[in-house]
């Protein structure tokens, strides 16, 4: 499978910007493949929550080990990890172009979904994006 990598997030970007976005993506990104193997083999300790940095539900789950729920949860969520760990990388991606380059990416608030420069509805759910309304023409005068 191919890495995740959206051109949204360089299309604004001179060459150093996004040298250095991808960088620092290759040092966040997450592997899919590893999430699915933490998920299976250590899924009962929550090593695959820790993997993506939910603290809380890892700790939760080192809690209830011993009570073998977590295991079966863990099997289960092999199936769901890819899926976060793409969502994952996509939330590094845009924290990272969103420090680059601020003004390359701007998020919708009513989803969350990346905004591409100078759109006026999100794309993902229509919303119209605050801050970015139609250019008005100024009054004569
Ligand atoms: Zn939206």
């Amino acid at each position: 499978m191919m890495p995740f990598t959206n051109p949204m997030y360089t299309a604004n970007m001179n060459p150093q910007q996004q040298a250095w976005f991808h960088a620092e993506y290759e040092r966040a990104r997450k592997d899919e493949v590893a999430g699915v193997l933490f998920a299976f083999f250590l899924g009962m300790f929550g090593v695959h929550h820790f993997y993506l940095r939910r603290n809380g539900l890892g700790v939760l789950y080192l809690l209830f080990f011993w009570t073998g729920i977590t295991a079966i949860l863990g099997f289960i969520e092999c199936f769901f990890m890819p899926g976060r760990v793409r969502d994952y990388n996509a939330a590094q991606a845009a924290y990272i172009a969103s420090h680059i380059a601020p003004t390359a990416v701007s998020r919708c608030a009513a989803c969350g979904a990346p905004i591409e420069p100078g759109a006026v509805f999100c794309f993902n759910c229509g919303a119209a994006i605050p801050g970015s309304a139609p250019f008005r023409p100024q009054a004569a005068g």
